[in-house]
């Protein structure tokens, strides 16, 4: 009630009084203005109490009246009386004149004057032995009556100088109230001064935080200030901070909220339903609170402080603390996240291009291992192909001398399990983990894996495996990075491989699976920059018109393929055999001279007129050319062989010319 009128001069005033280097000797007059209202009358039964109990002891000993001493309260309300109260216990707790009738009190408190009443005058019966007096005690400013003073007598005995001394003590006891009221009045001042500065330091120190938490980004710094700055402000209490998230702090007073140990129970609940939880026990309190953020709550911050410590201001501030702490750390981790993924699309942009960059199956497999490698930080990479035809996965790429090359049924080990999942897999450990065989981690003595099919259209094309040493190396962001790339991967997988089958359709001859003319003349034309010498033998089929026009076509083609076999298996790998054009054949010899040529040529000779079936013969034209020559080129290779030909067909056919 007092506070209520407190206003800013007021306390500019308490500023004043709380200097300790003035002395109180007067009362100010602003405070002896201050006074009760009739607002306050329902409230002041404890101040006109202890205001009594004043007076009482400050008169003790005063040759007083000898009558029964009682201070009302307006209402009618016996406030207290003196000492022999408890042998009158014929004294009303209501004085009102509806309860007992008109009494000195009352009539007093009515009329606003002191009042002496006579016995006989009494109706309420056990007054009707006494004579009772009364004196109304005023506010100081207002006049309004605040309190009644009365006494009784014993019957008969008043006097009008009775009446005079109540009047007197009346005054006392007004004295004794003021001073209690003005003892109050700067009381609650005072409080009330102390616990807004209190609050006024807690608002500046919560956007103290609130502003350095904002310049963080990092999560790290965030986790670090809501820390230092409750160890700071509250140094009596312990301080941890619980994260649901798999993230590892380097501040040790950061750990993962881990629901199943002790103790934990407070820190659960705060966390499943997002709001503060307190418990008290054994001296000491508990809080809880939650990190929250707009999307979700990120942890629990435990306080533990000894009891009574705290009031709900220091409780509504941390809760403050702990609101601005989880968005901060959202903010952060967000921030973090965002990073994460601009990294990872730079990641996957760059590999797209490098891998597309490339056409060949080789290049594209080795580039994506080592990326996948440097990307994962991990120790082994594989990655294998499905072959449609045997129905097997071919190891394509691998940092594993053990397993290159190497096919796996489409059953077996991790491919196998990706085979019929489709889906990608992480393994912690495969030591423990697994009933799953696998001869890539047992070569490598791998015991984290991560492996994704590799997927075209819906079909597993192809899978990577991924692996470490140790245990539990990869995350499930890096699973879901991977499957990311391997998306990628397969694709860049898919558009080698269809990209090696067409060169391969482009530089084959459909009927004789030799190589096609052209390519022929762009290998012959590369040797010839790089090599110091080479032979070719131009290989004809002897009236071939003949074979057609005797059997159809379908045979002739079938000579065809029968010559070209015994081409094929009558040459070393290094060499290179080609359809030149309708029924005749070239075999170019990288870095053989003419004699080896021309026996090379001897042996293809005889095994068609003997292997073949109709049987036919060829004649063989033989060229080669030398560094050291004027020209080289295919082209007059060529011809040279071309004119030797045609001299072997004028020597009568199935025969060699050395041109
Ligand atoms: P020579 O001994 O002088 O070489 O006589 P030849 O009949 O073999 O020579 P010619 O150049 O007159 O005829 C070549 C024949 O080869 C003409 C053509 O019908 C046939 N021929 C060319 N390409 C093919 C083919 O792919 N399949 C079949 N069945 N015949 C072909
Ligand atoms: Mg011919
Ligand atoms: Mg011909």
């Amino acid at each position: 009630m007092v506070t209520k009128r407190k206003t800013q001069q007021q306390l500019d005033i308490l500023e004043e009084l709380e200097n300790p280097s003035r002395t109180r000797q007067q009362l100010p007059t602003w405070l002896q203005k201050q006074d009760l209202t009739e607002a306050d009358l329902p409230y002041i039964h404890t101040l006109l109490l202890s205001s009594f109990a004043d007076w009482l002891e400050e008169v003790d000993g005063f040759p007083w009246l000898g009558g029964q001493m009682a201070l009302l309260h307006p209402d009618g309300t016996s406030i207290s009386a003196d000492g022999l109260l408890e042998e009158n216990e014929f004294l009303p707790v209501s004085w009102s004149a509806e309860a007992i009738g008109p009494t000195a009190a009352n009539t007093a408190l009515e009329t606003c004057r002191p009042t002496l009443m006579r016995a006989e005058e009494h109706l309420f019966v056990p007054f009707k032995v006494f004579d009772s007096i009364a004196v109304p005690i005023f506010t100081r400013t207002t006049g309004f009556p605040c309190a009644v003073l009365t006494c009784l007598l014993p019957a008969g005995t008043a006097q009008a100088g009775d009446l005079k001394l109540l009047q007197a003590a009346a005054l006392h006891v007004r004295s004794c109230i003021y001073r209690r009221f003005e003892n109050l009045f700067v009381g609650g001042l005072l409080r009330e001064r102390k616990l807004s500065k209190k609050e006024e330091s807690r608002r500046d120190i919560l956007f103290e935080v609130m502003r350095r938490l904002n310049d963080h980004i990092d999560v790290e710094n965030v986790l670090s200030e809501v820390l230092d700055s409750l160890e700071q402000l509250y140094p009596i209490c312990q301080a941890d901070l619980f994260l649901s998230q798999d993230y590892n702090s380097a501040n040790q007073k950061v750990k993962p909220l881990a629901f199943h140990l002790k103790d934990m129970d407070l820190c659960k609940s705060a966390f499943v339903e997002g709001i503060i939880r307190e418990e008290r026990s054994e001296g000491r309190h508990e809080l809880a609170l939650p990190l929250s953020g707009k999307q979700g709550v990120y942890g629990v911050l435990r306080l533990d402080l000894p009891e009574n410590e705290f009031d709900e201001a220091d409780i509504s501030f941390l809760t403050m603390l702990a609101g601005a702490a989880g968005a901060a750390f959202e903010k952060a981790r967000l921030h973090e996240q965002a990073n994460v993924l601009v990294g990872e699309l730079r990641l996957i942009n760059e590999l797209t291009q490098r891998l597309n960059s490339s056409l060949k199956l080789s290049d594209t497999m080795q580039f994506a291992s080592a990326e996948l490698l440097n990307i994962f930080k991990s120790d082994f990479c594989c990655i294998l192909q499905y072959d449609a035809v045997s129905h097997q996965f071919v190891v394509m790429y691998a940092n594993v001398a053990e397993i290159i090359g190497e096919t796996y049924s489409t059953e077996y080990g991790f491919c196998g399990v990706m085979w019929s999942t489709k889906e990608p897999i992480i393994l912690s450990d495969y030591c423990s983990a697994t009933p799953v065989g696998s001869k890539l981690m047992d070569v490598t003595n791998s015991r984290s894996l991560l492996a994704s099919p590799l997927l075209l259209n819906g079909e597993v094309i192809g899978a990577v495996l991924i692996t470490k040493r140790e245990p539990n190396h990869f995350s499930y962001d890096n699973y879901k990075l991977l499957q990311v790339l391997s998306a990628h991967l397969g694709l860049a997988m898919s558009n080698a491989t269809l990209h090696a089958e067409v060169r391969r359709m482009v530089i084959t001859d459909n009927l004789t699976g030799l190589y096609a003319r052209h390519y022929l003349n762009e290998r012959i034309g590369r040797k010839q920059l790089r090599d110091t010498s080479g032979s070719l033998i131009v290989v004809d089929i002897d009236h071939f018109k003949k074979i057609n026009d005797t059997y159809g076509h379908q045979v002739g083609d079938d000579i065809l393929i029968q010559v070209s076999g015994i081409i094929r298996t009558s040459i070393r790998d290094s060499d290179i055999a080609a359809r030149w054009g309708g029924e005749e054949l070239a075999i170019y010899m990288p870095l053989l001279g003419l004699e080896q040529t021309e026996r090379v040529a001897e042996r293809i000779r005889h095994r068609v007129e003997t292997e073949t079936n109709p049987q036919v013969t060829v004649s063989c034209g033989i060229s080669e050319w030398r560094i050291a020559d004027d020209k080289v080129s295919v082209e007059s290779l060529f011809y040279k062989a071309d004119m030797a030909l045609y001299e072997a067909k004028h020597h009568g056919r199935n025969c060699i010319v050395v041109g």
